[in-house]
């Protein structure tokens, strides 16, 4: 027996669905686990291989990509020939030795622990599927899927394997990413026969369903025939499963800068070669400095900080339940201003109850005659199951039916695992309604109709396919006034925040005709049953988190499906109409025209009755507008509009694989304060990389300076060892730390950062060149007080100098603004860590004779402390008074605003 149709002669898809279990030795009820957990060791995992894979040795040798460091190497090759020539230990090669090992160890682990969280993440967003196994319905790691297991396949899932299809309601496939075709495919179950002995086009194979596709439509099952690499996709795969890498406009724009400051540097770096041979310094000395000071202010490892930083943040916010797909997303997030989002499920629970009943008029007693055809629609007309648990799984609004038979003891667990049907047409959000056919011989065989029809959906399109209604026991025409009292009943209950469902059946002869095809016919002519009110309470939290996003200046606007009253009346409890906006439903937003639409779009807050469609002109709307817009969706036909948005939010609970897939972020609990906390989060990560970057670019203008001041003065500031020394020590973990610390606390109190502004502004520059030229003029400083004793003893202040004022700085850059006395070290605890390790680690080459000698460096007397501390305390003086400056622009602007508002 095989399972592999390669060997087989026929295709899969020209044996019937009896043969197809045969060969595959499965059945209606699935593998056992026993047998699928023996097909998974045998066959393997159903994944495509993945390419590129990074491992540790090969992040470490990519780190000797860098021109810089076989700068360092060649000039270690060369003091090691010079201490050769000249019997002096080599020293100056032992020290630039260590600093290119440690530089690629520091490297590595950056880079790996960037890797590894990025793959954790991947694990975390791993597909799943849903198989029979042992009979009873199973959600597994798509990963786990092996030949023979029976998939059940819904609207929005991602086929997981490739599949012989076994069931079939209306199941429509979109294949293109196999067949280039974007028109959903109408699967069936027959076999197909062969055309003259020819392979059947995979496009053709209409009883398949081949992996990595989606399906847009219906339901259905069918077997596994192929997994992993033997799938078609997985044929063809070879050349595609390469996973790219993306770089964040955030990182392209930093490698441009670091590119610049790259050449400036170098320039820079041959001045001051050149200007130290024409002031008669030794040579071999000044090429070492040259290329000591090009190593060290050149910010190669900026880019490398702010990947570690965008990957930790990556998995901080997946931890706070926020899959961020993509790495770019990351930055966007921080600058969202508007963040449309679904009512049902992401502001609400998504835990719904019924709470009224009514025809034509309210009926308490579940119990009650009336009410029976409109219980029994509950039943049948519904997709939710109730697992061996007796956990009732399924769509939270078709759970509530479900719930309310069993709780009012209508109807057992075993008698509602006994529904079957004999067609439907499914529910889809752009009708909002749902059919089910059910054999009606099978519960009264005299009858003479053989087939039920139950409806359900909204009330207002319930009542218009109605014909007649179930009143008082009996079936009478519809009038209009009964339509009116049902649309007046909706509206009574939608004020009460209820989600309204409309109940309606028909009797037929015959089931032929319940599919999408024949909609119209199979919905009309019904007979009226009954209004149902659930309610699904607010989630408690989004209250507060609207008024987060006031004060941060981002527009929180609810998309729904459902009834205008009842999506106002819980956007008003949750105060997100407070501002004076308006609702509106998808019909007015029809009649309005796209300028229209763009006029007034800031004065919507609540869009009704709207289909998936409309999501993306509202999401046109607000970036013609200059906008960043974060939209939320579920469904296949939400695809377009989480495409459409800057960042598409896909919720991870009730969310399709199709639009999981089209997300830019996840959410692992579909909350819409989640979406926030991604947004301060994502603040935060931009926040952060700024300040690494502008610590990193201040301490490197101040090396600069001091070295070609000095240079250009005819002395020798510091010795190469020195330069290594300090851009590997103070920059190194100071850098880390300010990208890894939490937000600041007025994070959520700023307005979003325009995202068309440059990284750094003209005053965010001028900010940092002057820490670095005031850094440079104490560290000369510190040379000229110590040179009164001798050089030696210059060049030690000016090293002790140099480093501590830097890791001053780095305090300085935790807030822009407020006072680095302000910020409790608790706040910061990885940049206070850093302080003093990095401190430490400074003054204890100083204070050990055996790395005193190393290092070139002379003890230094407590008045020669005590001028280095003074001058440290310049540096903090400067960097307060600039903050109490910027603090004073910043009441001032708000001023203007708070006139010109
Ligand atoms: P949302 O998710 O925004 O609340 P939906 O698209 O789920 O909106 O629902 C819109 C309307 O469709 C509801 O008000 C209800 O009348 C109807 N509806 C919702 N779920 C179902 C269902 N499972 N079957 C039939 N009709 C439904
Ligand atoms: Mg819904």
């Amino acid at each position: 027996m095989t399972t592999n149709p390669e060997k087989t002669l026929t295709e899969w898809c020209e044996v019937s669905s009896d043969e197809t279990c045969r060969l595959l030795q499965t059945n209606s009820q699935g593998l056992s686990s026993e047998e699928a957990e023996k097909r998974l060791m045998e066959n393997g995992p159903n994944k495509l291989e993945e390419k590129n894979k990074k491992s540790l040795l090969s992040i470490f040798l990519s780190q000797f990509k860098d021109l810089m460091i076989w700068v360092l190497i060649a000039a270690a090759l060369i003091t090691a020939y010079v201490s050769h020539m000249e019997n002096e230990p080599p020293i100056d090669t032992v020290i630039i030795a260590i600093v290119v090992i440690l530089n690629a160890v520091l490297g590595t682990a950056q880079e790996y622990k960037a890797e590894t969280s990025l793959e954790a993440l991947k694990k975390m967003a791993a597909p799943t599927a849903r198989v029979l196994r042992n009979g009873s319905v199973k959600i597994i790691p798509a990963a786990d899927v092996v030949a023979g297991d029976i998939v059940l396949l819904e609207a929005g899932d991602s086929i997981p394997a490739d599949i012989r299809i076994l069931e079939s309601s209306s199941l429509k496939v979109e294949e293109s990413a196999l067949t280039g075709e974007s028109k959903p495919v109408n699967k069936y179950i027959d076999p197909i026969s062969k055309p003259n002995g020819r392979k059947v086009a995979l496009g053709d194979q209409i009883n398949m369903a081949f992996m990595g596709t989606n399906v847009v439509y219906g339901r259905g099952s069918g077997a596994v025939v192929a997994v992993g690499m033997k799938t078609q996709i997985g044929k063809i795969a070879g050349e595609l499963s390469e996973t790219k890498e993306e770089t964040t406009p955030l990182q392209k724009k930093l490698n441009q800068i670091s590119k610049y400051i790259s050449v400036l540097v170098i320039v820079i770096a041959v001045a001051v070669f050149a200007i130290g041979i024409l002031t008669g310094q030794d040579t071999l000395r000044m090429f070492l400095t040259a290329v000591s000071l090009a190593v060290a202010a050149i910010p190669e490892g900026m880019v490398a900080v702010v990947t570690i930083v965008l990957a930790l943040g990556m998995s901080r916010m997946a931890k706070k339940g926020a899959l961020v797909r993509r790495l770019p997303a990351v930055e966007t997030l921080g600058s969202t201003q508007v963040i449309c989002s679904d009512k049902t499920g992401t502001l609400t629970q998504n835990k719904m109850t019924v709470q009224k009943m009514w025809l034509f008029k309210e009926i308490s007693d579940p119990n009650s005659e009336e009410l029976s055809l409109m219980t029994e629609a509950f039943a049948e007309c519904n997709d939710s199951r109730i697992d061996e648990n007796g956990k009732v799984v399924g769509d939270p609004t078709e759970n509530a039916f479900l719930n309310y038979l069993t709780d009012s003891g209508l109807k057992t667990a075993d008698e509602l695992r006994n529904r079957v049907r004999v067609g439907e047409i499914p529910f889809d959000s752009e009708r909002k309604r749902s059919t089910v056919a059910v054999s009606k011989e099978m519960r009264d065989p005299t009858g003479s109709h053989s087939v039920r029809i139950y409806v359900k959906g909204t009330a207002e399109g319930i009542a218009e396919r109605s014909v007649s209604a179930f009143k008082d026991g009996q079936i009478v025409p519809m009038t209009d006034e009964m339509r009116d009292s049902i649309l007046k009943a909706n509206e009574d209950m939608a004020e009460k925040a209820l989600r309204v469902l409309a109940f309606a059946y028909k009797d037929a002869d015959s089931a032929g005709n319940v599919d999408i095809d024949h909609m119209e016919e199979t919905e009309n002519g019904l007979i009226f049953c009954g209004l149902s009110g659930m309610i699904d309470p607010a989630r408690p939290e989004v209250k507060e988190t609207i008024q987060i996003c006031r004060k941060a200046g981002i527009t929180p606007v609810m998309i729904t499906g459902d009834h205008k009253t009842t999506a106002v009346a819980i956007a008003n409890d949750l105060g997100l109409l407070d501002d004076g906006r308006i609702a509106i439903t998808g019909s007015d937003l029809e009649e309005m025209s796209d300028s229209e639409l763009d006029q007034n779009i800031t004065k919507i807050g609540v869009y009704a009755r709207v289909s998936p469609e409309h999501k993306v002109r509202i999401v046109d709307a607000w970036q013609k507008r200059g906008n960043i817009v974060a939209m939320t969706g579920d469904g296949v036909n939400d695809a377009p509009a989480l495409k459409r948005a800057d960042i598409g939010v896909g919720m991870g609970i009730t969310g399709t694989d199709v639009a999981k897939g089209a997300a830019d972020m996840v959410l692992t609990d579909d909350n819409f304060a989640t979406i926030v906390i991604a947004v301060k989060e994502g603040r935060g990560i931009f926040d952060n990389i700024h300040k690494t970057v502008s610590f990193l670019l201040s301490s490197n203008i101040g090396e600069v300076i001091a070295i070609l001041t000095a240079t250009i003065l005819g002395f020798t500031l510091l010795s190469p060892i020195h330069i290594l020394w300090v851009n590997l020590v103070t920059d190194t973990f100071p850098a880390l730390s300010l990208g890894v610390e939490p937000p600041e606390k007025d994070i959520m109190e700023r307005k979003p950062r325009d995202s068309k502004m440059p990284i750094l502004t003209k005053r965010q520059w001028a900010n940092i060149f002057s820490i670095g030229l005031v850094g440079a003029v104490l560290t000369l400083t510190a040379y000229f007080a110590g040179s009164q004793i001798s050089a030696q003893t210059g060049t030690t202040m000016a090293f002790m100098t140099l480093g501590l004022i830097q890791l001053f700085a780095a305090l300085g850059f935790q807030s822009e603004r407020s006072s680095i006395f302000r910020i409790h070290p608790k706040e910061h605890p990885y940049l206070w860590a850093a302080f003093f390790g990095s401190a430490a680690l400074q003054v204890v080459i100083v204070l050990v004779p055996f790395l005193r000698d190393i290092f070139g460096l002379t003890v230094l007397t407590l008045s020669e402390w005590a001028i280095i501390a003074v001058l440290c305390f310049a540096m903090l003086l400067f960097i307060e008074i600039k903050k109490a400056y910027y603090r004073h622009l910043y009441r001032k602007n708000l001023e203007k605003e708070g006139q010109t508002a």
